[in-house]
């Protein structure tokens, strides 16, 4: 009792290192009894909020139905008292401009003036507005609150981090600290032919790409599966692909895609049936196809995650922190894990035997801040 009241006091900052020569602990003590109750706190002092955009490019990129954002992209910088500055970012697929208006309009107010090192708090402050009525009457989307939440909380995880003086993956209890990656290519452009896509494909496997995610589902089956065989065929058989959808096909149009996708090998199909009745119509496909589904990008919360998980309508979860939240996203909490789960039953294909290939665990693991530098640069829609 008598170290922690003397660490408290030291670390409470009210004495320095000579505290304990001053006299008696315990008289302090009496005194002070406050001080035993210390906690280790670092004010919120500022909240720096900035927008990406990507450059004007004349011919914008598409995924399967919509056109991937210029500017979706949030990026906060979290200044504390103590000088030890956080970053963090979230990704928005809708207009940016709900998540500047809550910024300009109070929500930066309840972020500054707490505690860094107290993430869940924070998070749980912020994310509890998306049902009381100040943040309605204030024209908070919800999914602004969620995104700007998903960037406080990584950044105050990466004061966490560096107060620790650990990266996350070693606090969190992980001993990885390399993951593999993959780059995210063949995205629809007006005018954009096959010798176009070709180009495109040699010119990221000269950059050492060893996994390739195209787009798929913005054209006839026919169509794309041209295009699918052709990536397959440039990148070559060892290296990995994959296919993602982005929710652009119906059921029946999944089912015929997955029959006509197995022979090119793909370690997963992404996000292949449309939003409305996901859940159910990933399960009648799983029931169709030997390729693992995965999904989880496009939930607003962990909690959909999970619920993906629950009724096992995907084998892989893609689970996004940018989206929804760092380690104090609610599902995510019990182990500060960023996971997925991997549940493969007998009717799954096996993991392939390649050296280079990553297993079906290392595959859930990925998620979006581990893709390539490419990837990068390109339009962030995963
Ligand atoms: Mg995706």
């Amino acid at each position: 009792m008598r170290d922690i009241f003397v660490r408290r006091a030291t670390e409470s900052g009210k004495w320095g290192p000579e505290f304990d020569t001053k006299g008696s602990v315990w008289r302090l003590f009496l005194k002070y009894p406050k001080i035993a109750l210390h906690r280790p706190h670092m004010k919120i002092t500022r909240l720096q909020v900035h927008i990406l955009r990507a450059p004007d490019t004349a011919r914008p990129h598409w995924v399967s139905h919509f056109i991937v954002p210029k500017a979706n992209e949030i990026l906060v910088r979290v200044l504390t008292d103590e000088g030890v500055e956080g970053i963090g970012l979230a990704t928005s697929y809708t207009p940016i401009e709900a998540a500047i208006h809550a910024v300009k309009t109070g929500i930066a107010d309840l972020i500054v003036g707490a505690d860094a090192l107290a993430p869940e708090a924070l998070y749980q402050k912020l994310f509890a507005l998306t049902w009381q009525r100040p943040a309605h009457e204030k024209g908070w989307s919800r999914e602004a609150i969620v995104r700007i939440s998903a960037a406080v909380d990584i950044a105050l995880w990466d004061i966490v981090g560096k107060r620790a003086g650990l990266p996350l993956y070693r606090l969190f209890g992980g001993y990885r600290n390399v993951v593999p990656c993959y780059v995210t290519c063949a995205y629809y452009r007006d005018g954009k032919t096959l010798s176009e896509l070709r180009d495109e494909m040699q010119m990221l496997k000269a950059q050492g790409h060893t996994g390739f995610k195209a787009k798929a589902g913005g054209l006839p089956l026919a169509q794309d599966m041209e295009r699918l065989e052709l990536v397959r065929e440039t990148i070559g058989e060892d290296r990995d692909l994959m296919v993602d959808v982005n929710r652009g096909w119906d059921l029946a149009t999944a089912i015929e895609g997955a029959r006509l996708l197995e022979p090119l090998n793909p370690r997963w199909l992404e996000e292949p049936v449309r939003w409305a009745d996901d859940r159910r119509e990933l399960k009648l496909l799983a029931q169709k196809t030997r390729i693992p589904l995965s999904a989880g990008e496009s939930e607003l919360t962990s909690y959909g995650c999970r619920a993906l998980l629950e009724e096992q309508a995907i084998q892989i979860l893609q689970f996004d922190c940018t989206m929804m939240g760092c380690a104090s996203s609610p599902t995510c909490r019990p182990r500060r894990t960023m996971i997925v789960s991997s549940t493969p039953t007998s009717s799954r294909r096996p993991p392939r035997a390649s050296s280079s290939s990553p297993s079906p665990t290392r595959s859930a693991t990925r998620f979006r801040r581990s893709c390539s530098r490419t990837r990068r640069r390109s339009p962030r829609v995963c």
